[in-house]
């Protein structure tokens, strides 16, 4: 009894002086370290609004506590047209949407052309041959869209690399929620700027119930080495926010791009 009292006696006082000799790990810099931009088009199709609206409230969420300041447009109509208001922000969250009109373009291309930042989700990155934005095709380092799965479905993904910070948590194989996935022409494992961080198994092919995808190379997730950005196919429906493992995903996606600002690395500030 005496052995116990005097074990749970030194339990008590060992914490305070183990706290004082160590260096405490926590970087508790003073709040808010950056600027986030997040846009959405509330006018989409409403599976991809579903998608913006939840991830605006998921990076919201990351928010708390005023770690970045966030900004939302929910009408690209008031997305900016000077490079001046884009540099304010370290990272530009593209939801199933991209910048419209010349200025808008300029001073968007302006801005990733000076370091700026970007993650784009699903739509994002969608361009056909109507979308006149030659710029854009060569950033964001894919073809225009080829074709899709449909339904949405959950999908097997494969992490092309886990050395990576964003896939570096990452399972090198498992299961994302129900989504729409694009494949393009051509891939983009073929431009030598792009390194691509994840893709559907071909263990899913067949792929799709009416719409079916058979075979082809078929990346989800990658960055342009170019710049400072991470494509994420992901962003159709209510389901995205349901999976932990994906949630880490687009977390560590959305923090490499921001730790690379040229600026300095706001998590070390
Ligand atoms: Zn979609």
């Amino acid at each position: 009894m005496k052995r116990l009292l005097l074990g749970l006696l030194m339990t008590v006082i060992s914490i305070p002086v183990m706290a004082q000799q160590s260096d405490y790990p926590a970087n508790y810099a003073s709040a808010p370290r950056f600027k986030a931009l997040v846009a959405y088009d509330p006018h989409a199709e409403e599976a991809h609004v579903q998608f913006d609206k939840q991830a605006v409230n998921f990076f919201h969420k990351l928010s708390y506590g005023e770690g970045y300041l966030m900004d939302v447009i929910d009408d690209m109509e008031k997305f900016p047209t000077s490079y001046d208001q884009l540099k304010e922000y370290s990272i530009i969250i593209m939801l199933n949407a991209m910048p419209g009109g010349k200025e808008r373009r300029d001073a968007f291309e302006r801005y990733m052309e000076n370091g700026g930042g970007w993650l784009g989700f699903h739509a994002s990155a969608y361009n056909d041959k109507d979308t006149h934005w030659d710029w854009f095709n060569k950033f964001v380092g894919c073809g225009t869209f080829l074709c899709n799965n449909w339904p949405p479905q959950p999908a097997l993904v494969d992490c092309d690399t886990n050395d990576n910070p964003v896939t570096y948590t990452l399972p090198s194989q498992f299961v994302v929620p129900a989504s729409e996935f694009y494949q393009w022409s051509p891939s983009p494992r073929s431009n030598p700027d792009v390194e691509i961080l994840m893709s559907i198994s071909p263990k899913m092919y067949p792929f799709g119930i009416k719409d079916v995808v058979n075979f082809g190379d078929f990346p989800i997730v990658w960055t342009n080495k170019k710049y400072r950005m991470v494509y994420i196919n992901q962003g159709h429906g209510d389901e995205s926010f349901i999976d932990a493992t994906q949630n880490l995903l687009f977390t560590n996606a959305f923090r490499w791009v921001v730790s690379k600002d040229p600026t300095g690395n706001p998590f070390e500030k």
